[in-house]
């Protein structure tokens, strides 16, 4: 099947901004891909334009029932000149999900990629150079249609934007402190905790306030019904060695399906490194932590990769892990990771395309 993208090329290029010390997310390429949706009329018209605003009917569907969804992947260049774009087939069946979640049609999976393939080529000039750098790449669908009826949209716009994106750590690898949530939850069984839509991320702003202003980075949330089981840590997902055994919460139902927390596996699997998927409590955790068996946690996401857990506030007790430096394993795994990532390491698995 070929799959034909209209182009359409800026006349005007924006000025590259400097990699280092850029701000996640707040500069963008000079190109994005668009394509619409219309009841009766399917996808069509898969086109890349210059970077633009949009116009909208004030009643879109997006702005007051949320019919939305995203993704976040990257794009990365090796020191040979190639560009790898890490596991982009599973963002895009994520993608498929929230969709069906959220009452969107689905997007073929070929297109979806070919359209990435296509503008991150476009834009490559703007794929930073430096180690840890990359291009984030945002893939996103709203429901445009202009009636506030409560029932899916007949019309959506799937769009692709592009960021470059300067190292996360730009002082190395290093620990962050977390503060268990208590008192909000993220998300239930049943609900759309593991779909990749807005309002998950608006409902989480609240407690992420609360920790900030108590000096800690992120929340760690629990689940929603018995408030008990670790569930996520701010937008990444979580992963413990107690004991040398490595333990994820399995996914639930209310838990997003991590790219890098499926990758991470894979990796220890290969390793011959105990891991496990299961119900994990916060009672558990503390347990581990008194008894010295907590050896490791940290977070894993697109953003960060790793990010090491040198602390978490339960309840106002303060539970130190691994002397608030990061572990062993934890460093093993981003060298490893952002290695394949970056094409300096052989990719065993075939994840990098
Ligand atoms: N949980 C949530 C809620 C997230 O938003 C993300 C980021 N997409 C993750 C986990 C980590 O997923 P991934 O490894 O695919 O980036």
């Amino acid at each position: 099947m070929t799959i034909d993208i209209k182009i359409e090329k800026t006349t005007s290029p924006k000025t590259k901004p400097e990699t280092k010390g850029l701000v996640f997310g707040s500069k963008f390429t000079d190109h994005m891909f668009i394509l619409d949706y219309d009841h009766g009329q399917g996808w069509h018209d898969p086109r890349i334009v210059p970077y633009q605003n949009i116009s909208m009917d004030p009643a879109a569907k997006v702005f007051h029932y949320g019919q939305t969804i995203f993704e976040g992947l990257k794009a990365y260049l090796t020191e040979d000149g190639r560009i790898l774009m890490f596991r982009p087939t599973k963002n895009i069946e994520r993608l498929n999900l929230s969709n069906e979640r959220l009452s969107i049609p689905e997007i073929d999976p070929e297109l979806a990629l070919e359209a990435l393939r296509q503008l991150v080529l476009i834009d490559k000039e703007w794929i930073p150079e430096g180690e840890g750098t990359s291009l984030y790449i945002r893939p996103f669908v709203i429901a445009t249609e202009a009636a506030l009826g409560v029932a899916p949209s007949l019309q959506y716009k799937f769009m692709i934007i592009l960021s470059p994106v300067a190292a996360y750590y730009a002082e190395g690898i290093n620990p962050v402190k977390i503060y268990v949530e208590s008192k909000y939850v993220r998300a239930v069984p049943g609900g759309v905790g593991t779909a990749k839509t807005a309002g998950n991320y608006a409902a989480g702003l609240k407690a992420q306030e609360g920790a900030t202003e108590l000096g800690y980075s992120q929340v760690m949330w629990l689940d929603g019904v018995h408030r008990k089981y670790i569930e996520e840590v701010g937008s990444m997902n979580v992963f413990f060695k107690i004991d040398g055994t490595v333990v994820t919460p399995a996914l639930n139902g209310s838990i997003l399906h991590g790219i890098t927390r499926d990758s991470i596996i894979q990796l220890l699997k290969h390793w011959e490194i105990p891991v496990e998927e299961r119900q994990l409590s916060i009672d558990e955790l503390e347990e581990a932590s008194r008894s010295g068996k907590l050896e490791e946690a940290f977070g894993t996401g697109t953003a960060a990769v790793i990010s090491p857990i040198g602390e978490l506030n339960w309840q106002g007790e303060k539970l130190t892990i691994n002397e608030g430096k990061t572990g062993e394993l934890s460093a093993k795994l981003y060298e490893t990771l952002t290695g394949i990532q970056k094409g300096a390491i052989e990719d065993p698995f075939g994840w990098t395309l």
